[in-house]
């Protein structure tokens, strides 16, 4: 365009990464991002003279938001064999997650005291190699505990609404479940729910994946978040259901935000790429709760996501030991749910998504700028001005099998073993500093993330 020069003051980046794909907030196009210290201080055209210490170029190659992970549990202290800070940011670094919010069940206290939050952040210093922030937990006789960890920072607060599979962290019932989100309305606080009712889940064993499924049918997850919706009504507080599997509730929780009450919800990769026909008997790296359902509901998953009724994409990311993932029965009943997925969630998402027509604009969405605002962290999940310079450079036409060899979390185990993805990321910046080696694709350097608290 011809005109006069605009004037810009003299000043020189610390980074400047430029890309003719860069997904914005509005829209993806070429553009220059220029990043001064931790933040990204402009958006240029992407031609544009920028005087800069670094100039990364990545010509057709998408830049995207760093992703923000709501849920991960990263289990230290405490159970820091079943996976630990230090290996979980290192996956999610290699994956092109920059901030992840660790739940607070699972390591050993759980995070439902400002003391155990301080144990959870005196682990967690020096470790990480991306920035995370904490959930607190709601649990019966801890009510005295829910305003002081939302004073220390906590991004909200996480409750089961039946047996969470560790003891120390019981579920609440119905009447404490109320309770707790009057006192969370009381202080704005969030609350992020394990919807699935008690009363309608039967004990699985064996080797059978449909009877595995069958013990925790749709009507469970309907039952408890329609709690959660009459609890969210009635005290006005902010309500979130995570990892949503069974697709019929997702006409329930569209028409609860319709009528105004504050609710959302969350799916998880391994919803959105698996089916239950495929899943063989005896594959226990499949279990997780609630379960992977049938290819039906995979596809109404996607209408509600696409719709806007699921507002994020996250991993639940759950390992633990293989002699606990895998027991040599491949007893559904013996075997530890869950998926740990924060390395190739973002590869198996837009895998899937791809099909479906879904761009890399609806996955920064789903992936980085929703679940961002959901925890409150003001300074992630856009490339804008302003916001942390945390940036993917992610190639999506390259393919790739999962090796879990090359996985760096701390247990290589994972449902995705085998499997080709297609989309891989190339480069991750957290704040403006480049994590991952020349080709190496794993992170490289010294840890830098940050803890961060809601805000
Ligand atoms: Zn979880």
């Amino acid at each position: 365009m011809a005109g006069r020069p605009r004037e810009v003051s003299p000043r020189v980046y610390d980074l400047v990464v430029r890309s003719r794909r860069t997904v914005l907030p509005t829209d993806t196009r070429a553009a220059a991002v220029a990043v001064s210290g931790p933040s990204i201080a402009a958006i240029a055209s992407y031609g544009e003279h920028l005087d800069a210490a670094r100039d990364v170029d990545l010509g057709d190659l998408p830049l995207l938001p760093g992703l923000v992970d709501t849920h991960v549990h990263v289990n230290e202290p405490g159970r820091t064999e079943w996976e630990g800070f230090a290996t979980a940011t290192r996956a999610a670094a290699a994956g092109g997650v920059t901030t992840i919010c660790d739940m607070p069940l699972n390591s050993v206290p759980p995070t439902t005291s400002v003391a155990a939050l301080r144990d959870k952040r005196a682990a967690a210093a020096g470790k990480c190699w991306v920035d995370v922030a904490f959930w607190g937990g709601a649990v019966p006789g801890n009510a005295d505990s829910l305003l002081p960890l939302h004073q220390a920072g906590v991004v909200g607060f996480k409750c089961f609404l039946l047996d969470s599979g560790v003891p120390e962290f019981p579920p609440l019932a119905v009447a404490e479940l109320r309770s707790v989100l009057g006192s969370l309305a009381a202080m704005d606080a969030l609350l992020v729910v394990h919807a699935e009712d008690g009363s309608q889940v039967s004990t699985a064993s064996g080797r059978d994946f449909s009877a595995f499924v069958a013990s925790r049918p749709p009507v469970a997850e309907r039952r408890a978040i329609e709690q959660v919706i009459a609890g969210a009504a009635a005290t006005r507080a902010r309500a979130h259901i995570v990892h949503l599997s069974a697709a019929e509730c997702v006409a329930m929780i569209a028409g609860a935000k319709a009528a105004g009450i504050r609710l959302s919800a969350e799916t998880c990769p391994h919803y959105l790429f698996f089916a239950s026909e495929e899943v063989p008997d005896g594959a226990t790296e499949f279990k997780c709760c609630p379960p992977i359902r049938g290819a039906v509901n995979r596809e109404a998953l996607w209408r509600g996501l696409e719709a806007g009724a699921i507002e994020c994409v996250v991993s639940d990311h759950s390992p633990c030991p293989p002699e606990l993932k895998s027991p040599g029965s491949g007893d559904f009943g013996a075997a530890w749910g869950g998926i740990a997925s924060l390395q190739v969630g973002l590869s198996a998402v837009w895998t899937a998504a791809r099909r479906r027509g879904g761009t890399l604009d609806h996955v920064a969405r789903w992936m980085a700028t929703a679940p961002a605002a959901l925890a409150g962290l003001s300074a992630k999940g856009r490339v804008a001005v302003g916001y942390d310079a945390d940036l993917v450079a992610f190639d999506p036409e390259e393919s790739f099998m999962v090796d879990p060899a090359r996985l760096e979390q701390r247990h290589p185990v994972t449902p995705y073993a085998g499997r080709t993805l297609t989309g891989r990321v190339r480069q991750t910046w957290l704040r403006g500093t480049s994590l991952l080696g020349p080709d190496s694709g794993t992170p490289d350097g010294e840890p830098a993330g940050r803890l961060l608290n809601r805000g």
